[in-house]
């Protein structure tokens, strides 16, 4: 194994679907400062793949506001670091693309909490402009998406914009390639498992952390000691075994 990357979306105590109470948190965070993997931002785990160290990336998607109310405190106490990938057109505004009536709109954070992120050593990535579905746009709006998202991040931080997450984990070889042509260095999907050395660096999976019942914190503390440990696909596969159907994937 080479390496795995962690997606959170909130860390908020009140109970959602995406949410990871602030507490559950610190513990899964506590119990990987602890073990032997070492915690990279994604753009440094890129840069640094070919080194023969357990590497794990944890990222953060959307933006939310509650990234820097509950978990940036939690992962600057500890000394680790994160990637939050922002959605570039609703910075300081809500996630208004959320169409599920069972998740309610949260605030983002806006250009003052996300410097103050980058202070802390947080690496910003980018979620396109609007959060669509990549795959169901013409190219040209692909580009707007994949171009502007990326520019206004870059401007508005002072910085170059390296990494990029396909909403919802939706993606086919031409949405690939065209986040490539727009200078990104790097892509994560919701494909569930651990880095292999044979993967390319635009369709990197990643391992969901509300894939296990958020407010469930027994089955939390389980599945990240049972992550740490290098067994979340087989987990996964004796979870799925017990629980058929299989539930969709999970939105990124
Ligand atoms: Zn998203």
């Amino acid at each position: 194994m080479q390496g795995a990357i962690l997606t959170y979306h909130s860390i908020s105590p009140e109970p959602s679907s995406v949410a990871i109470h602030p507490e559950l948190f610190r513990s899964q965070m506590e119990r990987l400062a602890r073990s032997s993997w070492k915690v990279l931002t994604v753009r440094e785990l890129v840069e640094r793949r070919g080194e023969e160290i357990p590497k794990m990336a944890v990222t953060f998607d959307d933006g939310f506001a509650d990234f820097h109310r509950y978990a940036l405190p939690i992962l600057q106490e500890l000394g680790l670091t994160a990637t939050v990938y922002v959605v570039a057109g609703r910075v300081g505004g809500c996630s208004d693309w959320e169409k599920r009536a069972s998740v309610s709109h949260a605030p983002l954070m806006g250009w003052s909490e996300l410097e103050a992120c980058m202070e802390a050593g947080v690496e910003i990535g980018a979620h396109t402009l609007d959060h669509p579905r990549l795959t169901r746009l013409v190219p040209a709006e692909i580009e707007h998406q994949l171009g502007e998202g990326r520019r206004l991040l870059s401007e508005r931080l002072g910085q170059e914009t390296v990494s990029f997450c396909y909403p919802y984990g939706d993606w086919d070889p031409q949405v690939a390639e065209l986040v490539s042509r727009a200078g990104y260095r790097s892509a994560v999907t919701c494909d569930y498992r651990y880095l292999r050395r044979e993967d390319g660096v635009f369709l990197l999976p990643r391992l969901g952390i509300n894939r296990v019942t958020a407010t469930d914190h027994v089955a939390q503390r389980l599945y990240i000691d049972t992550i740490l440990a290098g067994g979340a696909e087989r987990y996964q596969t004796m979870k799925r075994a017990r629980h058929s159907p299989v539930s969709g994937k999970e939105k990124a």
